[in-house]
């Protein structure tokens, strides 16, 4: 199969990459290196330095190319660059998958992949672990909206033009290649900071709860959507709820160390709890987690142990 990956110098995308070229899928990225970078892009993959929001560019690019399927993780992943600037976020995050559905739609693509979110769609729910049938669905952030939002052009693509898709509503996804100077990705930030023997830092009293996915399991959600035959949107998390002060203990006893943690102020607007109900996943993606947290922190800092900051 060919398979055109957006986002793919990214965090998650350019597991999934390795991981298609594994199976023997010819692999085209597109990427503009704004957060990626070019030494995550596997080598056996075509690469385009490309912005998402250049439609000329995309265009032409998905025409020659010509994928079966499209695999779209490009995105401004931060809630907070949202809110300060929702016009950036709306340009990246719906008018680029719009450019990449409109050529879809002409070139007939037999699939589309969406890296969505459970965490920012559903906010702050009274129904933990939170399934896909949760309502009313009122994002926080501009980012869930766009998140939101692009799920229903994928939806009206799928039934108007016939594209099937699939949005893997993902959890707090976490291991090798994250970026830990981003404002998320608390698993990278801790092992960076243990690392050089400083504390963690928490915001506010540490029991804000989310659901830690490994990478690999993700990888293989988009593996398995690949072939199977459901449209539409399904959780990719692991139904187990962890607080922010039990994650910086759990990093610290990997490292042998046991700091006490630095509270700052609480976040402003700080979503209190992420879980996500996995049973959807299971039944219509054969897909279950398989690397628990233990182990999936302990494979993080075997990557952190070598990491060069720049
Ligand atoms: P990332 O920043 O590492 O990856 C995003 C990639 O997209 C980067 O390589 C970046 O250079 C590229 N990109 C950004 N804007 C672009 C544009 N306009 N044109 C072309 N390329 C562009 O982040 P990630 O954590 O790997 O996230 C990948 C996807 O998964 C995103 O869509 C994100 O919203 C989604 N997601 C991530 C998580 C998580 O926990 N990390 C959770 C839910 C959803």
């Amino acid at each position: 199969m060919k398979i055109l990956v957006t986002g793919g110098a990214g965090f998650i995308a350019s597991h999934i990459v390795d991981r298609f070229i594994q199976l023997e899928h010819d692999v085209v990225v597109v990427d503009n290196l704004s957060s990626g970078t070019k030494k995550f892009v596997n080598p056996k993959a075509v690469f385009y330095e490309v912005d998402i929001e250049d439609r000329g560019k995309i265009n032409d690019i998905i025409k020659k190319e010509h994928p079966d399927v499209i695999n779209h993780h490009a995105a401004q992943i931060s809630v907070r660059h949202s809110v300060t600037d929702p016009v950036f976020d709306a340009k990246a995050n719906i008018i680029g998958l719009l450019h990449i559905l409109e050529v879809s739609k002409e070139i007939k693509v037999a699939k589309i992949i969406f890296a969505s979110s459970g965490g920012v769609i559903y906010g702050d729910t009274d129904l933990i672990p939170t399934p896909e049938t949760y309502q009313p669905l009122f994002p926080l952030s501009p980012y869930g909206i766009s998140k939101l939002s692009s799920e229903k052009y994928l939806n009206y693509y799928y039934r108007n033009y016939q594209i099937p898709f699939v949005a893997l509503r993902y959890a707090n996804v976490y291991g090798p290649r994250q970026n830990p100077h981003g404002e998320a990705g608390v698993v990278a930030i801790f092992n960076l900071r243990i690392r050089k023997n400083l504390p963690p830092q928490i915001n506010g009293d540490g029991k804000q709860t989310r659901d830690y996915v490994y990478v690999s399991d993700v990888v293989e959600a988009n593996v398995s959507a690949l072939t199977s035959s459901f449209a539409g949107f399904v959780n990719i998390g692991t139904g187990i709820e962890t607080d922010v002060n039990a994650l910086a203990s759990g990093i610290q006893s990997i490292y042998g160390t046991n700091l006490p943690a630095e509270h700052k102020s609480p976040k402003e607007g700080e979503q209190h709890r992420s879980c996500l109900d996995r049973r959807l996943a299971k039944r219509v993606l054969k897909w279950e987690p398989k690397i628990d947290l233990q182990k999936g922190l302990s494979l993080t800092r075997e990557y952190f142990m070598s990491y060069e900051e720049e």
